[in-house]
């Protein structure tokens, strides 16, 4: 199955091939539920938040140097009424003023130069994976370099992760080590290089104003991303292919929604 912009995020192509996203869908510690991960593959269930899918889509068509294309084809945008009329919505005003504080960085822009938005496919624990890589440096240092950009609320957040009962930072919380490891990995297939391209990661806040990072990863941290997708890969994929029944998290927007209460002791109630 050749992968296009067209058909990157199709159901399709979810079906067929593994993604970091989907991988992270199947797992509670990245607030994944294996049900509605297989609601969702079945096309019965789809998730809300949809906005925030948007205003990423935003910033990444900026970064692809196709915001103009962008816009006109998203009038949904602009403000239709008021006297704003015509005008771009405040949360678009904001990605401006994002995109800004990384445009007017030097080492930002060098960070995210190179080809943009490249689809590889390769395999991994004997299953084929997709990954779209934001901007890719193919041969820089030695090596290779690619980057992927993030917005996020703040670079400070602390993150309780309910399984290891200890505080993470975003890029833990996320899984960001997760999908650079296996974008490193998929990367090495298809340059058919000895070593790892670096991982970046390029950040840049929803705070006004922003904050801006740049994150780097090194073999030690792909190591250890794909070993996260090692521990977990034989349950996903049996559950992914329907040899067993997935379970329901208890506490997803789509669990919620399919929810039958029982009556259970005060005790149970989980608060951390
Ligand atoms: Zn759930």
């Amino acid at each position: 199955m050749k992968l296009s912009k067209d058909n990157y995020f199709s159901l399709e192509s979810n079906r067929y091939y593994m993604s970091v996203s989907q991988f992270k869908g199947f797992l509670e510690a990245y607030g994944g539920c294996e049900a509605r991960s297989m609601a969702e593959l079945s096309g019965e269930y789809e998730r809300p938040g949809k906005a925030a899918f948007d205003e990423g889509h935003y910033i990444h068509a900026w970064n692809e140097g196709a915001l103009a294309d962008y816009k006109a084809e998203h009038p949904e945008i602009y403000s239709s009424q008021g006297p704003t009329k015509g005008q771009l919505k405040a949360n678009y005003k904001h990605l401006n003023k994002m995109i800004e504080a990384l445009e007017t960085d030097d080492l930002v822009m060098k960070v995210l130069a190179g080809d943009k938005e490249v689809f590889m496919t390769g395999e991994l624990f004997g299953l084929p994976w997709k990954i779209m890589i934001d901007s890719h440096q193919p041969v820089i240092e030695d090596t290779g370099a690619f980057a992927d950009l993030k917005a996020l609320k703040s670079l400070e957040d602390k993150f309780w992760n309910r399984e290891q009962r200890v505080y993470e930072n975003a890029i833990d919380h996320y899984g960001y080590n997760v999908q650079v490891a296996v974008y490193a990995e998929v990367e090495k297939q298809n340059m058919n290089r000895k070593d790892w391209a670096i991982p970046h990661m390029v950040i840049v806040t929803k705070q006004d104003p922003p904050d801006k990072e740049i994150i780097y990863f090194d073999y030690d941290a792909i190591e250890s991303g794909l070993q996260i997708v090692r521990n977990n890969i034989d349950r996903v994929k049996a559950v992914k292919s329907g040899q067993v029944p997935p379970e329901r998290c208890g506490r997803c927007d789509y669990c919620r929604q399919t929810k039958k209460a029982v009556i259970r002791h005060y005790c149970e109630l989980a608060i951390y």
